[in-house]
This record gives structure tokens, sequence and C-alpha cells, in this order.
């Protein structure tokens, strides 16, 4: 299996990346933002209380989303692989994974990270919060608020998978293409 954590602060770019990643190289795509806001939109349970902590910028509990992704994992028995996007963003969530992956006697392959300027996630947060409808993404002091919880507990888990040496950092300025071809030539390197 090829499993891949795609990596990096808000607006770092993974989803547009991982859209492409996942088209050539026929993974599944786990993207706990899009699940929340899917849940949102059905107004289940998980939703509605997702709903009060992304509101605010704030991670929603470890509990509930390591459930959430583990119940994903499992539905999908029979992938190629998994593109993980935006998770594990804390260490309790990494070795959640990990566990969860021993448990079907596979593991992370990459941790690819996405680096991005501060000025520049802003910039292009509150871009797309014109069009895309997040309110998360409408409002600089949510906006500050990730990205301050971002710098704090989640760029830590780059040290997690650097220690296993698993961690490749990637310029993510620039054109998309050509961004999505330095993601695939460290992918390519290591299948
Ligand atoms: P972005 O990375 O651009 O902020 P996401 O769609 O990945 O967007 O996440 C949106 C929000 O969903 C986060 O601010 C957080 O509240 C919640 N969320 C997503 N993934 C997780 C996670 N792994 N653990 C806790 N909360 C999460």
């Amino acid at each position: 299996m090829l499993n891949i954590v795609l990596f990096g602060p808000p607006g770092a770019g993974k989803g547009t990346q991982s859209e492409k990643l996942i088209a050539k190289y026929k993974l599944i795509h786990l993207s706990t933002g899009d699940i929340f806001r899917s849940n949102i939109k059905g107004q289940t349970e998980l939703g509605t209380l997702a709903k009060s902590y992304m509101d605010k910028g704030e991670l929603v509990p470890n509990e509930v989303t390591i459930r959430m992704l583990e119940s994903e994992v499992n539905k999908n028995a029979n992938a190629n692989g998994f593109i993980f996007d935006g998770f594990p963003r804390n260490k309790v969530q990494a070795e959640a994974l990990d566990n969860l992956l021993k448990s079907k006697n596979t593991s992370i392959t990459l941790m690819l990270a996405l680096e991005v300027s501060e000025a520049e996630l802003k910039k292009r947060l509150l871009l797309r919060g014109k069009d895309s409808g997040r309110p998360d993404d409408q409002n600089p002091e949510i906006i500050q608020n990730r990205i301050d919880v971002y710098n704090n507990e989640t760029s830590p888990v780059k040290d997690y998978y650097s220690e296993q040496g698993k961690y490749k950092g990637i310029q993510g300025i620039g054109e998309i293409e050509e961004i999505f071809n330095s993601l695939c030539k460290e992918i390519d390197t290591i299948k």
C-alpha cells in the first residue's frame, strides 16, 4: 500500500494536490475537514459537534476525530492506499494512525509537507472565503487562530515522521502543476 500524509498549514493547497494525486496513484482521499463539512451539511450529530469547534478555528476533539477516521479507513478495506489530508493534526492522532495501520499490516509510507509562508496563507484563505462559503475562511481572526493552532499543535507532527525518516518538505508556492510534479517525484523515488 501507498499511504501518504499530505501535510501543511491551512491554505497550503492540500485539497488541490490531493485531487491530482488520487487520480494518478489511485488512492483514497481522506480529508477530515471535508468529512466534517459533509456531516455539517447532512446535519448529523457529529456535524453539529464539529461545527462548534470549526467555527472558532479550533481542533475537533481527538476522540471523535480518530473514531471517524478509523471508520473511514475500515470502509475502504481494498484500497491501494490512502492520502490523509488534515490528519493527523497532533501527536495523539499520529500515534492512533500508526496503530490503526499496523493492525492492518501496513504503515505510513511518506509525509509530504507543503511549505507556504504565513503571509501567503492568509491571502489565499481570505480569497477562498469569498467564494467557498466556508465561514472559517471569512474572518481574519479565525484564520489567525487556525494558523496559531497549526504552529503550536500540528507543526510538531513533522518531528514525529522526521524521526522515522519519512518527512519530505515541498515548496508550496508556484504553479499547481509544478508543485504536483515535485510531489510525484518524491513518491516515485520511494515507490
Ligand atoms: P484547513 O486545513 O484549510 O484549515 P480543513 O478542512 O483541513 O481546512 O479543516 C477545517 C477544520 O476542521 C479545522 O480548523 C478543524 O476545526 C477541523 N479539523 C479537520 N481535521 C481535523 C483533525 N484531524 N483534528 C481535529 N480537527 C480537525
